[in-house]
């Protein structure tokens, strides 16, 4: 049998949109409202498997980066796909998502930035009485970037995440 290829994947967002909570989901099937974000731990690894191909991710968490901009060359360098994250309640945190793109796509160094895998998250989708985003202005600016896929997901109602993360798999895989 052949190696796990294997991804860097970064999620990519405003502090407080569920970057950490959205990993520890997908990675353990947990959440955890009061997980903190623990200093010196930079990623988790997963193993799965997408269309007979067997993967082991590597997940960067900007945890606490927003603080120290200092790091962002090492951190985006070498990533193999970006998951761009903002909460379905927090406007602010969706106007950013273009920002966020545009700082990866500067400090990552990436080949193609026209064809890099983006995928782009409205998390918190379970706080429907606070929506303040509405899933088609989002579902338009991902068209008009480029036609990048868009989830709305909840790390706590454990909605749409692997999906997520699998359609950004997806991505990797069809530029290979
Ligand atoms: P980060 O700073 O982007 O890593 O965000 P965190 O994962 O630390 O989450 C910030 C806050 O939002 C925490 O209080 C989480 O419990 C909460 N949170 C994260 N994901 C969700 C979600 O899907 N739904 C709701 N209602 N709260 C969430």
């Amino acid at each position: 049998m052949s190696k796990p290829a294997f991804l860097k994947v970064v999620l990519l967002g405003d502090g407080g949109v569920g970057k950490s909570s959205l990993i520890q989901r997908f990675v353990s099937n947990k959440f955890d409202p009061s997980l903190f974000h623990t200093i010196g731990v930079e990623f988790l690894n997963k193993d799965l498997e997408v269309e007979g191909e067997r993967y082991t991710l590597q997940i960067w968490d900007t945890a606490g980066q927003e603080r120290f901009k200092s790091l962002r060359t090492p951190f985006y360098r070498g990533s193999d796909c970006c998951l761009l994250t903002y909460a379905i309640d927090d406007p602010q945190s969706f106007q950013n998502v273009a920002m966020w793109k545009k700082e990866f796509l500067y400090y990552a160094d990436v080949k193609d930035p026209d064809n890099f895998p983006f995928v782009v998250l409205g998390n918190k989708s379970d706080l429907l009485e606070e929506r303040k985003v509405n899933a088609e202005e989002a579902g338009l600016w991902c068209e008009q970037s480029g036609g990048l896929p868009y989830f709305e997901t909840s790390a706590k109602d454990a909605v749409n995440v692997d999906r997520a993360f699998v359609a950004a798999i997806q991505r990797v895989a069809a530029l290979n």
